[in-house]
């Protein structure tokens, strides 16, 4: 028996994974199936539904003693940019959350170096004299043993102290990765390991529980990720103190660590698919969105995660570290993006008891009447994977648009001119994008339609293209596509996801829905007409409409492939076209990894073959090539190098004295 099935037998017989079954899984490429048995573990201790809360995120300083390595929310006294609130300060940002309905304060910052202990107990006591009802979780290991060492007093009394003052529960940082070979590098004058545990044991032992957590996609390797999953299994065997794990994936800016690059998004769902299989005795799993993105997050709903996090609201410690994700989600956006990943949303406090469980159930089900059901990302069974793509610097995409502006030997003519200019990669390909209008322009200079394609051929056309003005309803763009095959030349079809905007529940913002009636049908035609008329590729394109989850945009490649079967090559625009994952702005070029990079090697797991014509202007292709391929994807071919050179300007309206 290989040992992936050994694992699923384990995990069926309820058998308790080791810490090789968990370094094989991290080290396996096979991302789907080790998150259909997450996902499976999971439902099995949480039904569909999945936490939110509504909470606030305090830091009270960002001046830390200390000088972590993977740091960039620090700073020393007087430094640019550090910050101190007064406790007058923390109450006002504390009282417009509570407001609006949180129930819960978060409060971690940094080692102030004059802060002396009372400071810290002031702002619990005062917090919890204004909030009486609102749970105070604050202060890590790393700043508890701060105020006991400044105070020469034990762990115990503080922890006591401060929970007399009304602290609720700790929250999980400063575990980062407890091996010494890790934490010597990017925090050496931390709390070690053995202290963040003996700290949070203690704590547990006084009846405060706590959250841990595990900084992940820096330094580290998969047996640090084991070594440290595993102590805190242990400790949880020992105590059951912990509400929840929380993977912290790296955030890449403004660290003294030389890495510049956030984690790919299979890596972190691997690690969410991992933590839930590994940590049997843990019931929540957290898809930190803070840290994640929005996208990535919810996609963690669907591989073992069964917390979301909460509305957050100022969260500066991912934030100035590069996190891109925002500081705020209210309720209605943390119900919405759960609901549009086929879960139930449900509101807990912060040791995760439903705070009403059959209100939230109710709301849910209010929601789903109103907005339309979503149903949940099915993990397809994996394929082989590879992903190929073009760039303008070898290739060029003519768009014959608007055949009114355009006369046929113009058209032949840019053709011929565009396939003969120099090109680092080989000879230069040209797409012809239109391919109703380019039979108009064939029509209108009186040249037979399989003449015209054999025409374009010997011009350097290598491919024709639907648009979005080909109407895929209309039966001559059949004939279109079966002339061109006659002529040798291939075709491509398209079909859209589009989105649409209601209103979930009454008083609140419209939210996005897609219209997966409209998507089908045009599957349908993709399924029915594909083979018959020889398209040998299917472009998938995201609407600009409305807002498009990368959840549904992997579901609708999925039903894309299973539409197409094997033949087709899917080509996916993911990188220019899914609005909520691409900006237009600084997509890649600033050469970290963008959120939309985050997800491309899931493309290839979902069923796409190719990434579509992508612009080495806006997308650091070398680093784009390697995201791939460190994810064990094959390429489709010889991969073109990273040329920035322009794309020569096309204008293919010719002048009026071009005419004749
Ligand atoms: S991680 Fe915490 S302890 Fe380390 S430098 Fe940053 S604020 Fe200070």
């Amino acid at each position: 028996m290989n040992q992936m099935r050994e694992i699923e037998k384990k995990i069926e017989s309820g058998i308790r994974l080791n810490d090789a079954d968990a370094l094989f899984l991290f080290e396996s490429p096979d991302l789907l199936r080790i998150g259909a048995l997450a996902d499976r573990v999971n439902r099995e201790k949480n039904q569909d539904r999945i936490f939110y809360n509504i909470n606030r995120h305090i830091n009270p300083t960002n001046i830390c003693a200390l000088s972590c390595k993977f740091c960039a929310f620090s700073r020393k006294p007087g430094e640019e940019g550090a910050y101190a609130y007064e406790i007058d300060e923390m109450v006002e940002k504390a009282r417009t959350a509570v407001n609006q309905g949180a129930t819960e304060l978060h409060m971690v910052g940094g080692l102030h170096p004059r802060w002396p202990f009372k400071r810290y107990l002031d702002m619990i006591s005062t917090m919890h004299q204004e909030f009486p009802a609102v749970h105070l979780k604050a202060f890590t290991a790393v700043e508890l043993d701060w105020m006991a060492r400044r105070e020469r007093r034990t762990l115990g009394e503080i922890l006591q102290d401060l929970k007399n003052a009304g602290l609720g529960s700790l929250p999980g940082g400063g575990a980062e990765i407890f091996h010494p070979e890790i934490r010597d590098v990017i925090c050496d004058t931390k709390v070690s390991a053995e202290q963040w545990i003996d700290t949070h044991r203690l704590a547990h032992s006084m009846g405060l529980r706590s959250n841990c957590t595990m900084l992940y996609g820096h330094i580290e390797r998969y047996e640090h990720r084991v070594d440290h999953m595993r102590r805190l299994r242990e400790l949880q065997d020992e105590t059951g103190g912990f509400n929840v794990f929380i993977p912290l994936a790296f955030q890449p800016y403004q660290n003294d660590m030389g890495i510049g690059r956030y984690t790919f998004g299979f890596d972190d769902l691997k690690t969410i698919a991992v933590a839930r299989l590994y940590l049997d005795n843990f019931t929540n799993i957290k898809s930190y969105w803070v840290m994640l993105g929005q996208d990535i997050a919810q996609l963690g709903l669907s591989f073992g995660a069964n917390d979301f996090d909460g509305t957050v609201t100022e969260e500066k410690i991912s934030r100035m570290a590069g996190g891109r994700a925002g500081m705020v989600m209210s309720r209605s956006d943390l119900e919405h993006l759960i609901l549009r990943a086929g879960r139930t949303p449900v509101e807990r406090d912060t040791l995760y008891r439903p705070i009403d469980l059959e209100k939230s159930l109710a709301r849910a089900a209010e929601m789903r009447a109103s907005a339309g059901d979503a149903s949940p990302l099915m993990l397809p069974v994996a394929r082989a994977r590879k992903l190929s793509f073009a760039t303008t610097s070898n290739t060029v995409q003519l768009n014959v648009d608007d055949p009114a502006n355009i006369d046929w030997k113009h058209l032949l003519t840019t053709c011929e001119q565009m396939a003969a200019m120099p090109c680092p990669d080989g000879p230069r390909q040209i797409i012809l994008a239109g391919l109703t209008a380019t039979s108009r322009l064939m029509e209108s200079a009186s040249i037979p339609i399989e003449n015209g394609f054999a025409d374009l051929a010997k011009a350097g056309v290598r491919r024709l293209i639907e648009t979005a003005a080909d109407d895929a309803t209309d039966p001559s763009l059949h004939l279109i596509h079966k002339a061109a095959h006659r002529a040798d030349m291939p075709t491509s079809g398209r079909v859209e996801l589009r989105a649409f905007t209601n209103q979930a529940h009454a008083g609140e913002p419209a939210a996005s829905r897609i219209d997966w009636n409209a998507f089908q049908k045009q599957l349908n035609r993709v399924s029915q007409a594909m083979r018959p008329l020889g398209m040998t590729a299917i472009s998938l394109e995201a609407s600009r409409d409305g807002v498009i989850s990368a959840g549904e945009y992997l579901d609708a490649i999925q039903r894309l492939r299973s539409a197409a079967g094997e033949q087709a090559e899917i080509v996916t625009s993911i990188l220019s076209h899914v609005p909520t994952l691409a900006p237009a702005m600084g997509l890649g070029n600033d050469g970290s990894q963008h959120p939309v990079q985050k997800l491309v090697p899931l493309l290839a797991d979902f069923g796409a073959d190719d990434l579509g014509l992508i612009d080495p202007a806006m997308i650091k292709v070398n680093r784009l090539v390697e995201d791939i391929r460190s994810a064990g994807i094959a390429a489709a071919g010889g991969w073109p190098s990273d040329h920035s050179d322009a794309n020569p300007s096309l204008d293919l309206r010719h002048k009026p004295d071009d005419r004749n």
